[in-house]
């Protein structure tokens, strides 16, 4: 029998704002436990809740980017279930109505080819707290700070079919939300988390299987892990004569098997109703626009605009939008040196290379765009030939100033005298006569052992073009 795979994926994104979806208390992530819950948080009688303008217009900015209806009417609801970490008892999240209504974005395949995966839905709700285990005297203890912060759950069509793709989706989703600025997508501190949703039938039916659903994944590497033991699970399962039960599972990293969590709750054991202490959003065509007035240039537009302005090639399009800072990089670095193909070569090789060294993102690089624009500029006008860029390159890495600062410290101007260069290759030939003869009798690959002779009385400075040329000329004389 032949299976296929098919996986939608929730994605949990916390949203970019200074104050939480319900109350004014902070979100910021890290302080002590239990410092930024107030009583709207901590779920006291008699709060009422007053809904964040910013999580809408984040919203929003979400559901244009993904060419996705906004509702002109969404509603809050009450999903009610007991959790110690949810000391009202119920989420208010959305449920019939919500605010960003169905949208797509495109996801592109290992075979170079692209797919649109279905987005269904986007809506807002507000995150729990955290039950922490360690270790308190064999009890668990409860941090309410992240209780209230604002969530956008993006749940998807179940339009994948393998758990590559649901990487790509997910990956995607992730480049999304940070190039538009609605969440920093941490993935360690818990910004962006994934729930997958996975099932198999025989190859052709139309009908879909049992799913389960893998609880928060919180790296693409365990998304990955996770779906390809759960497909194979599900398959044994069913070619044992067994059925797959539909159920929540935990995804344990350690060994590398996901294990039943919980049995699948229905929608209807929730009690969702619409919460009585928020009315109906309502958003009107000047919010959307004020909203989202300032997006800017989407990653898959800027990657197509990379391969028509630039004439890059669509991966290394793709390689230099995969965020909004890398590409910005890429562009400055391009107008300082005026070449994109050298730009392009320089910002995914040797910068790549030192940032991949040294755990560094690129807002961290210790090399600005303007310096290795200024580097480029030497080897474009032929100060420097590549190889002694490269020095400079790891000089400015370390710290030692501008590439014109290291050039003129370090003595590395390339040669490109011809009086100098005419003098050092004479030696040169007056030092090899049995070479000099050997290529005069047509043994023409001798040129490059003259060329390396050069290169080795300059320390590799003399520009490789001249020094190419001036000997033919003497050779061949
Ligand atoms: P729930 O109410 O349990 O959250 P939804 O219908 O909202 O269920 O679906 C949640 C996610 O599961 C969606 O991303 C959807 O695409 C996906 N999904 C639903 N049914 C299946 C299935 N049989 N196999 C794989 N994914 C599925
Ligand atoms: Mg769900």
């Amino acid at each position: 029998m032949q299976w296929e795979t098919v996986i939608g994926l929730e994605i949990h994104t916390q949203l970019l704002t200074r104050s939480k979806i319900f109350s004014g208390a902070p979100t910021a992530f890290g302080a002590e436990p239990n410092t930024q819950a107030c009583p709207v948080d901590l779920g006291m009688p008699g709060v009422l809740p007053v809904l964040n303008r910013r999580a809408v217009e984040l919203a929003v900015r979400f559901g244009t980017a993904i060419g996705a209806e906004i509702a002109r009417r969404s509603v809050f609801a009450r999903k009610n279930y007991f959790y110690p970490d949810l000391p009202k008892g119920y989420q208010i999240s959305q449920y019939e109505l919500p605010v960003v209504g169905r949208g797509a974005v495109e996801i592109s395949l290992e075979d170079g080819s692209t797919k649109t995966i279905g987005v269904t839905r986007a809506h807002l709700e507000e995150d729990a707290g955290k039950s922490l285990h360690e270790d308190f005297q064999g009890m668990t203890g409860i941090d309410l700070n992240r209780a209230g912060t604002p969530l956008l759950e993006i749940v998807s069509e179940p339009d994948m079919r393998s758990p590559a793709e649901a990487v790509a989706y997910a990956r995607k989703i992730h480049q999304l939300v940070r190039y538009i600025g609605i969440s920093d997508g941490n993935m360690q501190e818990g910004s962006f988390r994934m729930d997958a949703n996975v099932s198999v039938r025989p190859r052709g039916q139309h009908a879909l299987g049992t799913r389960t659903e893998l609880k928060n994944l919180n790296s693409f590497r365990f998304l990955e892990k996770a779906l390809a033991f759960e497909v194979e699970r599900q398959v044994e399962v069913i070619e044992s004569g067994g059925a797959v039960v539909q159920e929540t599972r935990l995804y344990d990293a350690d060994r590398d098997e996901t294990r039943p969590m919980r049995g699948k709750e229905e929608a209807n054991d929730y009690r969702y109703f619409p919460d009585p202490d928020l009315l109906p959003l309502e958003i009107d065509t000047a919010f959307i626009a004020a909203a989202t007035r300032d997006l800017p240039e989407l990653p898959d537009a800027r990657r197509r605009r990379f391969v028509s302005q630039y004439g890059l090639k669509d991966h290394d399009a793709g390689v230099l939008t995969a965020s909004r800072e890398l590409a910005d990089f890429f562009e400055e670095v391009t107008e300082v040196c005026g070449e994109a193909r050298l730009a392009a070569t320089w910002v995914m090789g040797d910068l790549a290379a030192a940032l991949n060294r040294t755990a560094l993102e690129i807002q961290g690089s210790p090399v600005d765009a303007a310096m290795l624009g200024g580097l480029l500029q030497r080897i474009l006008d032929e100060t420097l030939s590549g190889k002694i860029a490269k020095q400079v390159f790891e000089a400015m890495w370390a710290g030692e100033g501008t590439a014109d600062e290291i050039i003129q410290a370090r003595g590395l101007k390339q040669i490109s005298d011809s009086a100098e260069l005419e003098a050092i290759v004479d030696e040169v030939i007056a030092a090899n006569p049995k070479q000099v003869e050997q290529f005069r009798a047509g043994k023409e690959k001798l040129l490059g052992f003259f060329v390396g002779q050069v290169m080795k009385a300059t320390r590799g400075q003399a520009n490789p073009k001249q020094v190419n040329a001036l000997l033919r000329k003497r050779l061949q004389g």
